[in-house]
């Protein structure tokens, strides 16, 4: 690994001349280092939830005369319960992304199909938001993988295009193939992302302003999936917003040959 220097130490030793103690942080040092902030900060953003079904629970026993304020806060409870299980199960998938270990289940991915499966599964949000989604491009294309892992990250990508687009617009998903490269590109007319923020929302647990007062319901972790999900496949994303005009994220993902039994045979001559 190449070196990563660290401050130790820093003394003045004339006005002219500091003297500077560095260390080489070695991967395994930055490793153990990632895990430690990990662990920090989703003990943190789970106490907010965990606190809040706390609170409804005790509310819920005090309001025991009232039914209109036991339903309340019952459905209340229930948003937050719904919350901290979308939360653990990110934790778990982007904590399973981070380690070393190899995918259990690679193998050949046709792109059509995960693209195909990531937005039918959205079908209900994009309704329920009046949100039109189109979806074309390339078929019998293919990348070495995991399946699952690619749809969620795909998945993530549609479900925050959904979400952050106003009712009536639409949100494109188009795959193209290109000098042994795959994109999927996932375009949406929404809110957009300032440029300050462009660099941030990567992170795990990072939020834009605008979407923390827009959707209570974000974990924060979507992205943090897909960067990792699609690095971990030798890829890369990369975003293109505009606030008030939309974004587009693009993952690209290296080309395979399509598997022998998927290559069309050639055609006899008569
Ligand atoms: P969240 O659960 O909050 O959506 P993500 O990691 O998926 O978490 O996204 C991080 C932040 O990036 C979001 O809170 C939002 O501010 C911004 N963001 C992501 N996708 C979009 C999009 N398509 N349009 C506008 N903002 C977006």
């Amino acid at each position: 690994a190449e070196p990563r220097l660290v401050v130790v130490r820093a003394s003045r030793i004339s006005p002219r001349l500091t003297l500077l103690v560095l260390k080489d942080i070695t991967e395994r040092e930055r490793v153990e280092q990632m895990r430690r902030d990990f662990v920090a900060n989703t003990s943190h953003e789970l106490k907010t939830p965990v606190g809040a079904v706390s609170l409804l629970s005790e509310a819920i026993e005090s309001a025991a005369d009232d039914p209109d304020q036991v339903r309340h806060f019952a459905g209340r409870l229930q948003a937050e319960a719904a919350r901290l299980a979308l939360l653990t199960s990110r934790i778990m998938n982007l904590s399973r992304l981070q380690a070393a270990d190899e995918f259990t289940d690679e193998r050949e991915v046709a792109v059509d199909e995960v693209v195909a499966a990531a937005a039918d599964a959205h079908a209900i949000q994009a309704d329920a938001a009046g949100v039109r989604i189109d979806r074309g491009g390339d078929r019998g294309l293919y990348v070495r993988g995991d399946a699952q892992v690619l749809g969620e990250a795909i998945g993530n990508l549609v479900a925050n295009a959904i979400a952050y687009s106003p009712r009536g617009s639409h949100v494109g998903i188009g795959v193209k193939g290109v000098d042994g490269v795959v994109e999927i590109a996932v375009t949406d007319r929404g809110i957009g992302i300032s440029e300050a923020d462009q660099e941030r929302v990567f992170e795990r647990f990072y939020r834009a302003d605008q979407a923390r007062s827009r959707r209570t319901g974000g974990s924060g972790l979507g992205l943090a999936i897909v960067k990792h999900a699609v690095q971990r496949h030798g890829g890369e994303v990369r975003l293109w917003s505009r606030p008030g005009r939309g974004s587009t994220f693009t993952i690209r993902l290296p080309l395979i040959d399509p598997p022998a039994d998927q290559v069309a045979p050639p055609r006899r001559r008569a």
